[in-house]
């Protein structure tokens, strides 16, 4: 029905390089259509007969006459809530061909009139104080339909709970008068989905699940099914499935089952048993054929080839359906090893290879190779997935993957019941909802343990290698192809594909290289002196010290002796927005120093010193910093800081590296479609700050230009220059404070910095309001973003007192938009205080384009009077909320030393480690009032509307 709400709209600001990451994932390709099941060692149903699979302990279960199955976890006293659930075994894959759409209409129709809630089921639930996303929810998929509450766990609430899930199993009526406005939801639901990645996944769906219903019953239906699919239709599918022997009732959490299984007799006793339709297969049909396809958009930006192997699975749930598994997953984990060792090496054109393995149904399975290519390497990357299985086809897998991988089923295994024991209420309830939805029962874990250890023990490593040759064996075979934006691939025929493999089983193939990290000597560092003098100690307070270094670095140390771990933060003023560079290429030299070996090393030697000594620094640079931070054991800080001296002072960046880099960044560049989202993105950004010629993307010329030794060496200068902004350390673990002041004079104290450098600035959004309308969409879709900014100065009070109005913003638009004009389905809106001392917000959705006017004024008016119309019951909920997840916070030490960090940042000392402490008992209705006085959301906010492309809309 309905996700979570108020999450943030992610309005991608700025561009930002992303050279390490690629744009589409591999792996993503595969994990297309319904959720792929990968649950190893969780088993499905089976035929049994002596050793017969023993329920956990754990659940009490049940069956009422009429046939429904109860199952009740207590979790204990711990968790003070409880979950309960709805299970109904239908979605979209049973509807008929004149059904689709209906599971998830029914879905959203049981919310309204029911035979005890004639007014409607949701109001019946918010007049009980449960809010939608946070209470309740509910799912549909192609397979199952779930219904979802929270409750606390008083006797009163799981009863009123057990009552609502009653009416969702048997009581809607389905009324046609509301089904009409409830229709203009869906269908915002369906346009809200409407974009690159839905096409995609259609596509993709269209491929992989080939020969099953699948790609014919998206759940949630088409266009046409969603404005004319008759209530009549609806009500007969409810009748249809939503019966006692259709469904089951999870209840997970701090209950008593014994007072509980009356009550649920008393709700669901009268539900009326029938006979249900049969159940589509989620199977493909299989054969022997190799299929050969290309997926194609203009706005895609993902290029690689593909091939996939279907067959048939052993999902039972008895002994050999058990050792079947084990097999499949030490298999599916040795080759994942494997194929990472072959892709060491790659021809040009090709810059990666992978494997994954997934489930396309009850029984049937699927293994993938996928590699990324460049626009023009899909001939390259198809040669390197036919030898790349040749070569697994001739060589196994690699005996000491196989006996890692066992080792580590071994491990887990040994471990199984005690993880079992602290499992918590989500936990839980996952496992309890999977095992239910797929008829398999939730097993003993000591008889699973001893059931797995006898498996196990007699695994030959020659199990593991007929797996994988049965796997590279299967007649269903699928290569596609995938190019970005409309580019044309050339395909090749299948014949002409069976001819290469063919001619690649009888070649000789180059030997393997050797594995790389047994080979490689012993890293070790150059000869560092980077000590200096503490020059000047201050107290903090609050536990803190500050010492200053003779190079003018700040050490703000705060010792936490409970804790094991060391927490480092390195703050620096070298964002990427200094001046003298393009954005891209200050991101350039900060990303490649930070990935180079140190001058004179061997290539790769400083990257196995950190693994080595389990050390790892990440960089982070923003606008305005650059922060390197990391967590290791207090007996690993000297290496630690150890390796931050070097990386400051000894980094060599050498020019293959930057060579590699720019091509890299060229690819990017070549392949990246001029998508609507990308266009909205550009506008909104030069609305709010006009044009920036230091941000445009780098062009071929000026990535060739950088290249060359010349380049290398104004490369070298941005790094060092980024390197000599002054730094305020931050400190914070088990190690003493004499220990500490000598490492940081050591190791810190005489890293070279230029004082005075000034530090980077953060662009500041222009005063007023901006507007820009754009036709470039290629769906029947209009859609807002929208950002508003105002100084406002920052406090940790101010800060809770903003996400307190950011929530309840949130609700009164959605009310507005969702509720009362059925314009939308989904909105996102974020409002925050930012160290910075900004108020920021961003807004936005997605309507019929023809609505998009009307509902964003509309949005503006409820934005308008938003501090005039704060009701205060709303407030007091939100401010109780708040205090309980802060009570949850304080105690957790990642966020203490957050707050060390932005208390120094903000006041020069600690005082907001005390001060959150009594953070919220300032926080009041009226304090939040008084703020939201001083806020003007619709007044300086730049806003982007994106309309269909004219006579582009391809629906
Ligand atoms: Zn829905």
């Amino acid at each position: 029905m309905t996700p979570m709400p108020a999450t943030s709209a992610a309005v991608p600001l700025r561009w930002k390089l992303a050279m390490a990451s690629k744009l589409t994932s591999p792996r993503r390709w595969l994990a297309a259509g319904a959720a792929l099941v990968l649950a190893v060692l969780v088993l499905p149903q089976a035929v049994m007969a002596a050793d017969a699979f023993r329920w956990s302990k754990e659940v009490q279960r049940g069956q009422l006459d009429n046939g429904l199955n109860y199952y009740i976890i207590n979790t204990g006293d711990a968790g003070k809530q409880v979950s309960l659930q709805l299970l109904v075994k239908v979605g979209s894959l049973d509807e008929r061909d004149d059904q689709s759409g209906v599971a998830h209409m029914v879905e959203h129709m049981v919310f309204h009139a029911t035979r005890k809630y004639p007014a409607g089921l949701k109001q019946h639930m918010e007049s009980l104080g449960w809010r939608i996303g946070v209470n309740y929810n509910a799912q549909t998929n192609f397979e199952r339909t779930l219904y979802m509450l929270t409750t606390d766990s008083k006797a009163g609430s799981v009863e009123a709970g057990l009552d609502v899930l009653a009416q969702f199993a048997g009581g809607a009526l389905i009324p046609a008068d509301a089904l009409e406005p409830e229709r203009q939801i869906i269908l915002e639901e369906w346009r809200t989905k409407l974009g690159v990645r839905e096409r995609m996944d259609r596509q993709r769906r269209a491929l992989l699940r080939a020969g099953s219903l699948y790609p014919e019953r998206p759940t949630i239906g088409t266009e046409s099914s969603i404005r004319q699919q008759p209530a009549q239709t609806l009500r007969r599918f409810y009748s249809d499935w939503y019966r006692p022997g259709n469904m089951a009732l999870l209840v997970v959490g701090n209950v008593d089952a014994s007072a509980l299984q009356p009550l649920i007799t008393q709700y669901f006793k009268d539900l009326v048993p029938a006979a249900l339709p049969t159940r589509n297969s989620p199977d493909p049909e299989l054969h022997d054929q190799l299929r050969v396809a290309q997926l194609q958009d203009p706005e895609n930006s993902a290029s690689q080839v593909g091939w996939l192997l279907r067959f048939r699975e052993d999902k039972r749930q008895d002994v050999d359906g058990m050792r079947a598994r084990l097999i499949d997953r030490i298999a599916e984990r040795a080759l994942r090893s494997q194929v990472r060792r072959l892709a060491v090496k790659l021809p040009a054109g090709v810059s990666s290879l992978s494997s994954s393995r997934g489930g396309l149904g009850e029984s049937t399975g699927s293994l993938g190779f996928v590699a990324s290519v460049s626009v023009d390497g899909h001939q390259a990357g198809l040669q390197q997935l036919l030898l790349l299985q040749e070569r697994l086809r001739r060589d196994g897998l690699n005996a000491g993957d196989i006996a890692r991988e066992m080792a580590e089923v071994r491990r887990l295994n040994d471990k199984g019941p005690s993880q079992q024991a602290d499992r918590e209420l989500n936990g839980w309830q996952a496992m309890l909802a999977d095992a239910v939805q797929a008829d398999r029962i939730l097993q003993d874990p000591l008889q699973k343990q001893e059931q797995i250890s006898a498996i196990v023990r007699e695994l030959k490593p020659a199990d593991i290698n007929a797996r994988l040759q049965q796997w590279l064996a299967a007649p269903d075979r699928l290569l596609f192809m995938l190019a970005p934006g409309m580019s044309p691939v050339k395909l090749p025929t299948a014949a002409q594909v069976l001819a290469q493999q063919k001619k690649l089983a009888t070649a000789a193939l180059p030997p393997l290289l050797a594995d790389k990290k047994a080979a490689a000597a012993p890293a070790s560092l150059p000869e560092l002196d980077s000590s200096g003098a503490i020059v000047r100690e201050d107290d903090l307070g609050h536990g803190v010290q500050r010492w200053t270094l003779a190079n003018g670095d700040v050490v703000v140390w705060q010792p936490q002796p409970k804790e094991t771990v060391m927490r480092f933060a390195a703050h620096a003023g070298a964002g990427y927005r200094l001046p003298g560079a393009p954005t891209w290429q200050w991101q350039l030299a900060a990303q490649l120093g930070n990935e180079s070996d140190l001058a004179g090393q061997q290539e790769g030697e400083l990257a196995r010193w950190s693994t080595a000594r389990k050390v790892k620094l990440s960089q982070q640079q923003s606008e305005t910093q650059l922060i390197y931070s990391a967590g290791v054991p207090a007996a690993q800080l000297e290496d630690l800081l150890r390796l931050y001296a070097a990386r400051q002072s000894q980094t060599g960046i050498a020019l293959p590296a930057l060579i590699s880099a720019t091509d890299q960044l060229a690819r990017q560049m070549a392949r990246r479609p001029d998508t609507a989202s990308e266009q909205a993105s550009a506008q909104l950004s030069k609305l709010r700050y006009g044009e920036l010629p230091l941000d445009q993307y780098p062009d071929e010329a000026a990535l060739q230009a950088l290249a060359t030794p010349a380049g290398l060496a104004t490369v070298g200068q941005q790094w060092t220059q980024l390197g000599a902004y002054p730094v305020t350390y931050f400190i914070s673990g088990p190690a003493d404070s004499a220990q500490m002041k000598e490492l940081a004079a050591t190791w810190l104290a005489g890293i070279a910095r230029k004082a005075g450098s000034q530090p980077a600035q953060p662009l500041v959004q222009a005063d007023g309001y901006h507007e820009a309308r754009l036709a470039v969409s290629l769906e029947p879709q209009g859609s807002v973003r929208a950002v508003a900014s105002q100084a406002m100065p920052w406090s940790p009070e101010r800060a809770a007192q903003t996400a307190i109005l950011s929530r309840i913003a949130y609700r009164q638009l959605r009310q507005e938009l969702r509720e009362k004009e059925a314009g939308i389905y989904r909105l996102n809106y974020k409002l925050s205080l930012d160290p910075q001392s900004r108020l920021q917000s961003e807004l936005s959705f997605t309507s019929a384009p023809e609505r998009l006017d009307a509902l964003w004024s509309a949005a503006l008016r409820v934005l308008e009077r938003l501090p005039s119309q704060l009701d205060t019951a709303m407030l007091n909920e939100e401010i109780a909320r708040l205090r309980s997840s802060e009570a949850q916070r304080t105690s957790d030490a990642g966020t203490r030393f957050a707050r060390l960090q932005l208390s120094y940042t903000q006041y020069g000392d600690a005082r907001y480690l005390d001060d959150s402490k009594q953070l919220l008992a300032g926080v009041t209705a009226d304090s939040v009032r008084a703020l939201a006085q001083e806020f003007h959301l619709a007044r300086d906010l730049a806003v982007v509307k994106v309309v269909p492309k004219e006579g582009g809309a391809s629906h």
